[in-house]
């Protein structure tokens, strides 16, 4: 019996402390967030609305000139009736930003960045390609590579002496390497320069994701390849709409011919609904906040808080029961991003920790496998730049006392 089978795993989830659940909040997305049914609102430190615009006075506004504008909903897929010039316009500023970088770059968007990657791995994957993916790739990619008709080797995590192996006892025709930009769950960037040149002397591709890049990274915002100052037509850009650009969607910026390919052939572009023409007008006001110097001072915030959180936290994790790096002892990971993972290890060890800090007003989120390698279950803290250093020391105070109760 269905039902009976399922509520068996359910009850093996919560025996392995790995049950997931959903919350409900009744304030916009806010450092400060109202639980349904809860007294106080909580200090968050998780969303990926990394410049603070989710809720940004300017962007409701231009999603509600956009509304009046274009309606609601775009009522077909873009290949049928529902590309707007408001899509156009937006594609072809995308397009510009990695122009830079891209020579020629046309840029495509699409409902999600899941969306996104499942189209670029099996549009260009296909069966006489080889794709090379970094093993801690996002869900996305890692589905897209499952349902490309691709072989595909996965390389240990930032290993490009690996990497450089299988590129070189490759022979299919056309090779792919495919990595995120920052990775989601460690906050670490991959070497995007060494990945290109190994692209270079191997005749392969480079497929990146900057989920977590675009929007934070580079002088102006306009990600990881800003960031590194890269230029090849060999990149293939990947970027979303929904985190630091505080609105939703994604898109895709590369050589016009990929582009043009992924229109005609992709299934998640052709056969779902266009995103609405509101949300693709209110995304230029979103465009003109990062790259101006709203932006700049949002990012500088950011570093700010980063820095201030790494420095702060290391005394905590010296004096912890196990100290860092010790037996028991959890570990702060080098990321110089709004991602900061602080690894427990132990799954029910790392609720409890999510626990505390709930139970002093703060909901930093626990992460455990398969979300992340077994062992590895950490709390994973997003910054971003509608935090204060107020929140930063409640944060911090809040931690040295739940690690004192828990003797972490
Ligand atoms: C969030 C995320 C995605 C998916 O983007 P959505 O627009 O949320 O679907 C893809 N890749 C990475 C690395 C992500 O973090």
């Amino acid at each position: 019996m269905l039902i009976e089978h399922l509520n068996r795993q359910l009850l093996e989830l919560d025996a392995a402390a790995l049950r997931r659940r959903l919350r409900t909040h009744t304030t916009p997305c806010q450092p400060h967030l109202q639980l349904q049914g809860a007294d106080a609102p909580l200090l968050a430190f998780c969303s990926n609305d990394y410049l603070g615009l989710a809720n940004h006075p300017a962007l409701v506004q231009a999603l509600a000139d956009g509304a009046r504008r274009w309606g609601v909903g775009s009522g077909a897929s873009h290949l049928v009736s529902g590309h707007y010039e408001a899509h156009a316009a937006l594609e072809q500023r995308l397009a510009d930003w990695q122009a830079a970088h891209i020579p020629g770059a046309r840029a495509l968007l699409f409902g999600s960045g899941y969306a996104a990657n499942i189209a670029l791995l099996t549009a260009l994957g296909e069966a006489t390609a080889t794709l090379f993916c970094d093993q801690l790739n996002h869900a996305s990619l890692i589905d897209g590579a499952r349902l490309a008709k691709a072989a595909v080797q996965r390389y240990p995590h930032a290993d490009l002496g690996v990497l450089a192996q299988q590129l070189q006892a490759c022979a299919t025709p056309l090779k792919l390497i495919v990595t995120d930009a920052v990775f989601s769950m460690d906050g670490d960037l991959a070497d995007l320069p060494a990945l290109l040149q190994l692209a270079e002397r191997h005749d392969a591709w480079l497929i990146i994701d900057d989920a977590h890049g675009f929007g934070v990274l580079g002088a102006r915002g306009h990600g990881c390849l800003q960031h590194f100052g890269l230029r090849s037509e060999r990149l293939i850009y990947m970027g979303t709409l929904g985190k630091a650009a505080g609105v939703y969607g994604a898109f895709v910026a590369a050589h016009p011919s990929i582009v043009e390919w992924l229109l005609q052939r992709s299934r998640t572009y052709i056969y779902t609904t266009a995103l609405p023409p509101a949300l693709a007008q209110a995304l230029q006001t979103s465009l003109d906040l990062i790259e101006g110097p709203e932006g700049a001072a949002r990012r500088q915030q950011l570093l700010a808080l980063i820095g201030r959180w790494r420095a702060g936290v290391q005394p905590l994790l010296a004096a912890a029961k196990g100290g860092q790096g010790g037996q028991g002892g959890l570990h702060l990971p080098d990321s110089h991003t709004p991602i900061q993972p602080l690894i427990v290890g132990d799954n029910a060890r790392t609720l409890a920790l999510d626990a505390a800090l709930q139970a002093r007003g703060l909901r930093v989120p626990a992460i455990r496998p398969p979300t992340v390698p077994v062992g590895s279950a950490r709390l994973r803290l997003t910054f971003s730049a509608s935090h204060t250093q107020a929140d930063l020391e409640r944060l911090l105070a809040a931690l040295a006392e739940s690690l004192q109760e828990l003797s972490l």
